[in-house]
């Protein structure tokens, strides 16, 4: 038979940890534990303190003490904690002790007081004060370890799980924020979780998307690379060791959202596998390709007219400098002088393309610098409209500068890029002549200067783009016009070096109207 005692210690210890298993919460199972151990010891008044992340120990459950003692008691405890690293041996804690138990009630004699500690860590610590002094005994101490063990215990689970909880919240919003669509599937594919990115991706909501399967979301226009389906038939997720990151699956395609547009998206399935190997989930991690591949287009858009707009020009004059210095002819001196100025001009036209094509290559790389002196911009204007007057017979050209237009400071040359890409752009778009005019305008602390055309104009949502680098309106004339895209973008990379802005008014069929600010000194 077991003596009394040990039977209540049983049937103390058997509540707590019923109250543990049932998830009560960590100050119910302190005060069951501080009430056992009080009971148990025959004391009167007990404390459990934990040890907060800052280090500090708290009091987080009492018996027998006024919760208004609270706040000098935890100051005790401070106290009592700093003296007792400096003296660890137990005469001076016991001192300490009994000042406590005298300051909570004079009546109280003995403190008995067991650190909690779990895998060498301490989290806490409780006391039972006693009315009566009577020598501890092996006894007492087992019985108190007994209970102490176990307020460890509950206190490193809620610690855990407080853990685990915040781990669990912070992956949460880091999925649910992410500017990639994210979601997961279980291994029959059916979708347990989507993002807000992917909402907007596919148009559909995520509670309208939890619990479909991933083929009723993920429909395909055209599929590029890859395939969830095929892979699978073949045996994915193939047994990759340690190194998961080798067997992730990328697809590649046009999706078909659920309103009926397309988006270009690439995606990537990463297989969560179990201890044993099995499939556990897929995750999906789903990003938006549209900016890439146009980019991409661009690129070879670009290619391809550079090396077009090269090869013309450079055609022509072998062309006639191969027929005018055949020897078996004789020219007479104006078909010489023709061919002459044809292999000029077509020079010029390269060293125009290929100053537009250094200069935007270098501003990837740097910042534009710009050597500033007095520049005379009405001046400015009417050199680049005599270089062009003999270029065009099907074009008026006027200039409309008011009188003592004053001089700005800017880089000359760079300026005259600018002027010499509007002008020659406001011929190309204008095909069936008209009038092409150069004009400026004063207005606080600003000048203006506008190019304006009587040509084919330009479309309200083409207007932002059209100063991107690369970029040119996908219309017939466009492709049947020289250009590289290049002449708006350094302009505005230009007049924003020099602190001002290009803008652009104009509507489809009434020709355009560029313009450009500079600030004054
Ligand atoms: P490029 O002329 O070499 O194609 P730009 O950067 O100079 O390149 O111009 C970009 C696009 O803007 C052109 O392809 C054209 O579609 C449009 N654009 C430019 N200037 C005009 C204009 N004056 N009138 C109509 N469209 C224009």
């Amino acid at each position: 038979m077991l003596p009394d005692y040990r039977v209540r210690q049983r049937d103390f210890l058997l509540e707590i940890s019923r109250a543990m298993t049932a998830q009560l919460d960590l100050s119910e199972v302190l005060r069951l534990v501080l009430n056992a151990s009080v009971v148990m010891l025959a004391g009167q008044v007990g404390l459990i303190a934990l040890r907060e992340p800052d280090e500090q120990y708290r009091i987080r459950a009492t018996l027998g003490i006024d919760s208004d003692r609270l706040p000098k008691l935890n100051h005790q405890l401070d106290e009592l904690l700093a003296a007792g690293s400096d003296h660890p041996d137990s005469e001076f804690l016991n001192i300490k002790l009994s000042q406590m138990a005298v300051s909570i009630d004079r009546r109280l004699r003995q403190s008995l007081f067991l650190p909690l500690v779990i895998a060498g860590e301490p989290v806490g610590l409780l006391i039972v004060f006693r009315a009566f002094w009577l020598e501890a005994t092996e006894n007492d101490l087992q019985i108190l370890q007994s209970f102490a063990d176990q307020a460890a215990i509950a206190v490193h689970n809620a610690q855990l799980y407080t853990r685990i909880d915040y781990e669990r919240r912070r992956l949460a919003a880091i999925l649910e924020y992410s500017a990639d669509g994210v979601m997961t599937l279980d291994p029959n594919l059916v979708i347990q979780g989507f993002n807000r990115a992917l909402e907007r991706m596919t148009a559909w909501p995520s509670q309208d998307a939890i619990g479909r399967t991933h083929d009723e979301i993920i429909t395909w226009k055209r599929l590029e690379k890859g395939d969830l389906r095929s892979a699978l038939a073949h045996g994915w997720p193939f047994e990759v060791g340690e190194d998961a990151a080798a067997d992730i699956l990328y697809v590649e395609g046009d999706l078909l959202r659920r309103d009926g547009l397309t988006l270009s998206v690439g995606i990537t399935y990463a297989p969560l596998l179990g201890a044993d190997g099995r499939l556990l989930n897929i995750i999906a991690n789903v990003r938006d390709i549209t900016n890439f591949r146009q980019a991409q287009e661009m690129q070879n858009v670009f290619i391809s007219t550079v090396s077009h707009e090269l090869k013309t020009p450079v055609a022509l004059i072998k062309g006639y400098a191969g027929t005018l210095r055949r020897d078996d002819a004789s020219w007479d001196p104006q078909v010489i002088r023709d061919g002459l100025q044809v292999i000029e001009e077509e020079a010029d036209r390269l060293t125009e393309l290929i100053e537009n094509l250094l200069a935007a290559s270098k501003l990837r790389a740097e910042r534009m610098e710009l050597e500033l002196e007095d520049v005379q911009l009405d001046q400015l204007a009417a050199e680049v409209l005599e270089r062009f007057r003999t270029q065009s017979e099907k074009h008026q050209f006027a200039l409309s500068f008011p009188p003592e237009f004053p001089v700005v400071r800017g880089d000359r040359a760079r300026l005259r890029q600018v002027l010499d890409n509007l002008v020659s752009n406001a011929i190309k778009y204008s095909p069936d002549g008209g009038l092409i005019e150069i004009g400026g305008t004063t207005d606080e602390g600003v000048v203006s200067v506008y190019v304006r055309d009587q040509g084919v104009g330009i479309p309200e949502h083409e207007q932002e783009r059209i100063f991107e680098r690369f970029y040119r309106v996908n219309d017939s004339l466009s492709r049947r016009t020289k250009g590289t895209g290049l002449g708006l973008y350094l302009a505005k990379t230009i007049i924003e070096a020099h602190g001002g802005r290009i803008r652009v008014r104009s509507k489809p069929g009434q020709g355009a109207m560029f313009y450009f600010t500079l600030p004054l000194p």
